[in-house]
Parts: structure tokens; sequence; C-alpha cells
């Protein structure tokens, strides 16, 4: 078990920069996922901890080595892909074991580890099964047992669950919450899905065209957070957003009363305000159109257009109670918005 540390950790290709000098601190057992858009440099950034890609300048540790130019054999990592790369001649005990076989470890010694992986991962009934009769959860379960057996340092994944169906997946991000309480070895993983940096993260990294933009507990970034692109990005449906005139007394939107500008928001004559779904309430009568509606059983999501087209969607609990077409009133507590500079998109 190690932590895990980049300072100013910058990655060239060619003239292109695509990792801007990153520095974070990853402590020893925690469960840390990147998250962010496609091409943000997630990727990039989890493979230059392993060691897949060099690193142009900055430094990586893992543990107290400094690990920066150090072979990725060597590094005390264990990675997991998208693609299982899984080898379809053998069975499912002899790709667990290969590695280790390589490495001329004992046979006893790899068969215990292989049994107590297996055991790990409740794959005992398919070690003598070939790959191919195998569902898709069940591989990547053995390409995990692979990363088990090797015992390192740090278990590294890359978007693991991204080939399965939405329910396999939910089936696996169980499975692998289960697996860091059981090994508590420091894990990161990487992900473009909110929904499993939420659920999987002891600590998020957000990241955007290769800069932090925020890290912290799953609900520290959900409840506070840091400008309008981690707002935007951690939380479904997306928080909505308005761009409101402030004065002294009021808080001005059309289609929009009653608000209360707070003593911080006071100092700016025009603010962003975030709102998410979930604290949106939906009245009779009002400027608001309503121009879907989502019936999900549990929850219901209305998506609405203003008065100059602005577009927000609220959550409910309710269901047929309103239709497509109809006018509606929206309104939400101050405490519970978020407010950014329009500009720099920094939270007030
Ligand atoms: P993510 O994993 O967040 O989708 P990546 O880490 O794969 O993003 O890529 C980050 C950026 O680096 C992207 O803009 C991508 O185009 C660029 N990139 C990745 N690999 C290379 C490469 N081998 N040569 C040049 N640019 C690359």
């Amino acid at each position: 078990m190690a932590e895990v540390s980049l300072t100013k950790a910058l990655k060239r290709y060619g003239q292109t920069q695509v990792i801007h000098g990153v520095d974070l601190d990853i402590k020893d057992g925690e469960f840390c996922v990147f998250v962010g858009p496609s091409g943000c440099g997630k990727s990039t950034l989890l493979r230059m901890i392993a060691g897949l890609e060099e690193t142009t300048e900055g430094q990586i540790f893992i543990g107290t080595n400094d690990v920066t130019d150090v072979d990725p054999a060597d590094r005390g990592i264990a990675m997991v892909f998208q693609s299982y790369a899984l080898y379809p001649h053998m069975s499912v005990r002899e790709n667990m074991g290969f590695g280790l076989k390589m490495n001329n470890v004992a046979k006893e010694e790899i068969e215990a580890k292989v049994s107590r992986a297996a055991d790990i991962l409740r794959l005992e009934p398919y070690l003598d099964r070939k790959p191919k009769a195998l569902s898709g959860g069940q591989r990547q379960r053995v390409a995990i047992g692979r990363a088990i057996v090797r015992g390192p340092e740090v278990f590294l994944f890359d978007e693991p669950l991204s080939n399965l169906d939405a329910e396999l997946r939910l089936e696996m991000r169980v499975e692998l919450s289960r697996l860091h309480d059981e090994l508590g070895t420091t894990m990161i993983y990487v992900t473009h899905d909110q929904v499993e940096a939420m659920t999987l993260a002891d600590k998020i990294v957000v990241l955007r065209d290769g800069h932090i933009e925020q890290v912290g507990a799953p609900m520290a970034l959900y409840e506070k957070p840091a400008n309008r692109f981690v707002a935007g990005f951690i939380g479904s449906p997306a928080m909505n957003f308005l761009d409101v005139d402030v004065t002294a007394t009021a808080i001005k939107f059309p289609g929009v009363s009653g608000l209360k500008p707070t003593a911080a928001m006071k100092k700016h004559k025009k603010i962003t305000l975030g709102i998410r779904p979930e604290h949106l309430s939906i009245s009779k009568n009002g400027a608001w159109v309503v121009n879907l509606i989502e019936e999900l059983g549990g929850v219901t999501y209305l998506y609405l257009t203003g008065p100059n087209k602005e577009r927000v969607t609220a959550e409910t609990r309710e269901y047929g109670k309103h239709k497509k077409g109809d006018k509606v009133g929206i309104s939400f507590k101050m405490t519970q918005a978020h407010a950014f500079y329009p500009k720099s998109g920094l939270r007030i």
C-alpha cells in the first residue's frame, strides 16, 4: 500500500502540452477518481503514473520513491484496462497466474494467490473456463484478478466498465467498492461518468483541458463546487444556470420573483446563479413553458423554457400533474442557490 503524489507533473506531445503541471496528493488506501470530459487528460495522467507515458517535467512519487523515470514493471502498480486483454487460449486460472509464471514465481505460490483472488472476485466456479465462455462482467473480473495476484501497492483503472451494459456496470461498481473495502489498497480510477465518480470515490479529481479544476470528496464537490464547470459537471441532471441582475434589495430575473440577494451577492451587479434541478419548485401559472416531461417512476423531470428562451430542468417526486405546453412558475431557496462570477465562472 502506498500514497501517490504528483508535483508539477507536465506532459507534452511534441509542441502540444496536454497536462499543465499538476500537483496532487493521493493518500494511502484512498479510492481516487479522475473525472472529466473526453480529451481532458485523465488517461494521460493515469498512464504517466503507470509509467506508460513519459512525464515531460515534474515528479511522480509512489510511497516515498520517486518513480518518475522508473520502469512501469518496477513501480509497484497493476493496471486494469477497458479492453480486458485476456489470452483466449488460456483458462481463467492460467490468465490470472500468467504474469507470476513469467516472473518464475513458484507454482504453489501462484496457486495460492490465484485462489485467493478468485475467492475475492467470486470466480472459483469459472477457473477452468476459457474467456470466450464468460460474460463481459466475468471477463473484467478476471482482468481485475490478474491485477490482484500481483499484490500491487496501487491499482490503476482506465475506464474499466465502459464496455459493459448499464446493468452490469452498476453491478461491477458495487463489486469494485467491495473490493476496495476488502483490499484497502490505493486505487486510482479514470472515468468520464460522474455517477461512477460520485459513487466510487473517496476523492474526486475533476480535470479540464489538462488542468485540475477541483479536488475533494464527492459531496463536497456537489455542495460547494469551486466553479461553474465543476457545478455543471457533477450532478445529474446538470445544474441550471441563470444570469441575473442584482440590486441592493432584489435579484431580478424575468419569471422569478421574491429572490433576495445574500450579502456576498450584493457586491456584484450581475451574477450567474446555479440551481440544481431538485431545488427548483414548480407552481401553477407562470412564465415558464413545459417543453418535455420525463417520468422515470420515482422521479419526474420537467424541461422548461423561460421568458427569454432560457432552459432549465426541474426534478419532482410527483407525476401526472403537468402536461406539455403548460405554463408554470419556478422558485427556489436562495440558501440552495450557488453564485458564480459570470465571466470567470468562479464561485462567489
Ligand atoms: P481523456 O482520457 O481525458 O479522454 P487523454 O488523456 O486521452 O484524454 O488525452 C488528453 C489530450 O492529449 C487530448 O487532447 C489528446 O488528443 C491528446 N493526446 C493523447 N495522446 C496523444 C498523443 N499520443 N499525441 C498527441 N496528443 C495526444
